[in-house]
């Protein structure tokens, strides 16, 4: 089985360091400005985040648990994962300058990861869950078999 998490809005409330542009899309180049180490620690687990955290710490075997995010990762972000406990097998994240749409992104990462499993794309992808908050990449992961949740509701009925 794979467990694939999202990290912004489903793991991690970074909401602090984003503008979002009245068209619902991410201002990038807000963000990039924003991706301090400073900034980035200030991030918070969402309730999701830590439940995750959790069950990583407490892991049933035969499970492959991996971060799929539309983020640059920078030394920060790693750093931010582990001191935060959410310890993955993989994690999967847009490449610099790569202008890819979130579920197209995301479809070609995972593509990507089963070639490193040696596994057909639609089949790991049939046991797979998807924790993610954006629905176009819900929909898309859907389409393929995928189980997907949308952390919204576990996230604002947990918010302390
Ligand atoms: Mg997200």
């Amino acid at each position: 089985m794979l467990f694939i998490f999202d990290l912004d809005h489903t793991l991690i409330d970074s909401s602090h360091r984003q503008l979002t542009r009245a068209d619902g899309t991410l201002d990038l180049d807000h963000w990039r400005d924003n991706c301090t180490k400073e900034k980035i620690m200030l991030d918070q687990l969402l309730p999701l985040g830590r439940q995750v955290a959790h069950y990583l710490r407490h892991l049933p075997p035969g499970r492959l648990n991996i971060a799929c995010t539309a983020r640059v990762m920078g030394s920060a972000d790693y750093d931010y994962l582990a001191a935060h406990n959410l310890r993955f097998d993989a994690i999967l994240s847009r490449p610099e300058g790569c202008t890819l749409s979130d579920a197209d992104l995301k479809e070609k990462l995972l593509r990507q990861f089963a070639l490193t499993q040696r596994m057909p794309f639609r089949r790991l992808m049939k046991t797979a869950f998807f924790w993610d908050d954006n629905k176009t990449v819900r929909d898309r992961f859907t389409s393929y078999g995928v189980t997907c949740y949308n952390p919204l509701k576990f996230n604002t009925e947990n918010a302390q």
